[in-house]
């Protein structure tokens, strides 16, 4: 067996583009190209170091994840903007550290909404548009109370964290308009 037959030289046409690319990649890594091709695909390619790319509808999945985060974490943004305009300071830690993890996974959720109408000092249904009004303290406390009751009986569930954390921080400021 002669020489040519235990290192045989392959011959094969490039297109440009791919060809383009190869020369950059190897100048890159300071290699000829014929070197680079030998020594970072083929020769890591047979000792099967050379990963995969992923298939095309994965990445295609991945990116959908990702937009769904981005507009998970927009909206995220909007509900810290609307308390912070809705009781003039920021969120709590502790509420942000509740909500976040909520809304980054379930982006629909309505406790985007807060219950808390600042301008007309009520406290409206964010399902049925039921409203909440007081005249004084003890009216106040009563239709808070009222609220968390309405939820259970009428909307066969808890408070969400958003609406718990705005009836928490809501103090008494006069009656309802
Ligand atoms: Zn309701």
């Amino acid at each position: 067996m002669g020489y040519n037959d235990r290192n045989p030289s392959f011959t094969f046409r490039f297109g440009e583009y791919r060809h383009g690319k190869l020369n950059k990649l190897a100048k890159a890594a300071k290699m000829s190209t014929v070197d680079y091709v030998r020594s970072a695909i083929l020769d890591p390619f047979l000792n099967g170091d050379l990963i995969p790319k992923a298939k095309d509808d994965l990445a295609v999945e991945m990116t959908k994840l990702k937009l769904q985060k981005i507009k998970a974490e927009i909206e995220y943004l909007k509900l810290k903007n609307r308390y912070m305009e809705t009781f003039g300071s920021p969120m709590s830690t502790a509420a942000t550290r509740i909500l976040k993890p909520q809304i980054v996974s379930t982006p629909q959720n309505q406790i985007t909404m807060s219950p808390y109408d600042a301008k007309n000092n009520i406290i409206q249904c964010v399902e049925c548009s039921q409203l909440f009004r007081w005249e004084n303290k003890d009216e106040f406390l009563k239709q808070k109370y009222e609220f968390e009751l309405h939820m259970t009986n009428n909307h066969c569930r808890p408070l969400s964290y958003l609406e718990k954390s705005v009836l928490d921080d809501l103090r008494y400021s006069g009656g309802s308009l």
